[in-house]
């Protein structure tokens, strides 16, 4: 069984309401047990919304209240972010799950990179708070890069 970013699915969970469909993770959702999640959703947040991004930091300080998560207005959603990675966690020890596919860049699900908090897509070496707190219990993360480019899961 292997979680996956949902918006990736082509499951319209991104914050504008649409999603973020890869072939590669179609392909492989019709040979694969997956189960689709959406952070942000679980966390309370609705869909469409403003977008968000992590502000001081990675998902790592999130997690350990040294970051904070902002919408593009300026409102603070870090508790939103809290609960959805721990729902997440929650689900992914329900079904003993030892892999995930997240949305790159994503505040919540990047893995490796993500934006910096100043809404003007500047890219830094980070995890989002999802991520995170996933890789902090033993789940191996990949992205949608991942399995285009042919990485096996
Ligand atoms: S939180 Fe993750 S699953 Fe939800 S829309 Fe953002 S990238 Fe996709």
């Amino acid at each position: 069984m292997i979680l996956v970013s949902a918006c990736l699915c082509g499951i319209n969970t991104k914050y504008n309401g649409e999603n973020n469909l890869s072939q590669g993770v179609l392909k492989l959702i019709r040979k694969e047990k997956m189960i689709p999640i959406c952070p942000e959703q679980l966390g309370g947040l609705t869909t469409p919304r403003k977008p968000c991004e992590i502000c001081g930091g990675t998902g790592g300080d999130v997690l350990d209240r040294k970051a904070i998560v902002i919408t593009s207005d300026g409102k603070n959603v870090t508790d939103n972010f809290l609960r959805g990675a721990y729902e997440t966690l929650n689900l992914a020890k329900a079904f003993n799950i030892r892999k995930a596919i997240l949305k790159s860049k994503s505040p919540s699900c990047g893995y490796n990179k993500i934006y910096d908090g100043s809404f003007k897509r500047n890219i830094i070496k980070g995890n989002g708070v999802t991520t995170e707190l996933l890789i902090k219990n033993g789940v191996k993360i990949y992205t949608e890069e991942d399995i285009s480019s042919g990485s096996k899961v």
